[in-house]
């Protein structure tokens, strides 16, 4: 059985783009589904495309923080059903429910606010116990031309076309997958909706408040917004944490690409990405930021090159409207 597996190897390093996706199919319609736990890892993946390192290796604590994040929010912010028994949770489910019985916590809270540490020790427990089981069994759905992975030495590294893939078809992979999680949690939950549910599922890892990113910001950029420059210390209720490029496409919060922006221009620019002269200040904002913040933690695994990246691979997934401020203050030197 593949959920046995401790060590897979890639499985042909030169697919094609039209071999990737037969195996892809495989996994959405053949495989079987015991629990919702591989939807929710690819979507995992796909969260994480961007926290690969030279490489494209993945940490286990990345993955499995999104896994954990995800899973929390579908079981008790949302009170969904992850397998058909419910006298036999998922083995994640257990680890989770015994968290929330221990520290008393509210139902309705989302996993982003639990405190720092807790969250650690939570995901610290769900990957120890679930990392075998869901790295082999999607290592094999896929017959393991995906990532080769060493279960011990908590290795995790993409196949390079199959990376390659999986960026430039982000946007339609994570609502492929949004799908077949749908209709697998409609399958073993009562009295739901499908647009209920879809609407729920694709806002799944999105965090509660981007307050502690605000503080790291403000520190940093003089309190302006990012794109017209007006002046932000008078009013933090008119001040935004906005994703440069849309949480809709990275659905991360990765410090790299967060910035300040005041309400008007947060508002017009929406799900929309800005004008390359934007991406141009970014790379320097990022530059100067990565040098100066004392949490080397934030740009770990950053790069220019990713921002560039993720820029053009947005554009192709469909976001193709450019947006910029109408009136830009003159910025103070
Ligand atoms: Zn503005």
């Amino acid at each position: 059985m593949s959920h046995d597996l401790r060590v897979g190897e890639i499985q042909g390093k030169y697919m094609t783009e039209h071999e990737i996706w037969q195996h892809l199919n495989n996994f959405y319609y053949r495989s079987s589904v015991a629990t919702s736990y591989k939807y929710v890892f690819f979507k995992a993946l796909l969260e994480n495309l961007y926290n690969v390192e030279d490489e494209l290796t993945l940490s286990y604590d990345q993955i499995f923080y999104s896994f954990t994040n995800i899973y929390w929010n579908l079981i008790f912010h949302h009170q969904l059903a992850q397998s058909p028994n419910k006298n036999k949770p998922a083995r994640a489910q257990t680890i989770l429910q015994k968290y929330v019985n221990d520290y008393s916590v509210p139902s309705e809270w989302q996993f982003d606010q639990l405190e720092d540490s807790l969250q650690i020790k939570i995901v610290h427990d769900v990957k120890r116990d679930c990392k075998q089981n869901v790295i082999g069994a999607f290592y094999g759905d896929t017959a393991g031309v995906f990532y080769a992975f060493d279960i011990k030495r908590a290795q995790f590294r993409f196949n390079r076309p199959v990376y390659e893939f999986m960026k430039k078809y982000q946007r339609v992979l994570m609502n492929l997958t949004n799908y077949h999680l749908v209709k697998y949690l409609e399958k073993v939950n009562e009295a739901t909706s499908t647009m209920a549910l879809l609407s729920k599922i694709e806002v799944i890892s999105k965090r509660s408040s981007l307050e502690t990113f605000y503080k790291v910001l403000t520190q940093f950029e003089q309190n302006r917004c990012f794109y017209c420059h007006c002046d932000l210390s008078s009013s933090r209720r008119k001040t935004h944490v906005d994703h440069f490029i849309p949480w809709s496409f990275v659905q991360n919060d990765n410090l790299w690409n967060l910035v300040l922006a005041c309400n008007d221009c947060n508002l017009q620019k929406s799900d929309k990405i800005a004008t390359h002269f934007y991406l141009e200040t970014m790379l320097i904002r990022n530059d100067y930021l990565s040098s100066n913040i004392n949490e080397p933690f934030y740009f770990r695994t950053y790069q220019n090159t990713k921002l560039i990246d993720l820029y053009d691979y947005s554009i192709m997934n469909g976001y193709t409207t450019l947006w910029e401020p109408k009136k830009v203050l003159k910025k103070k030197v």
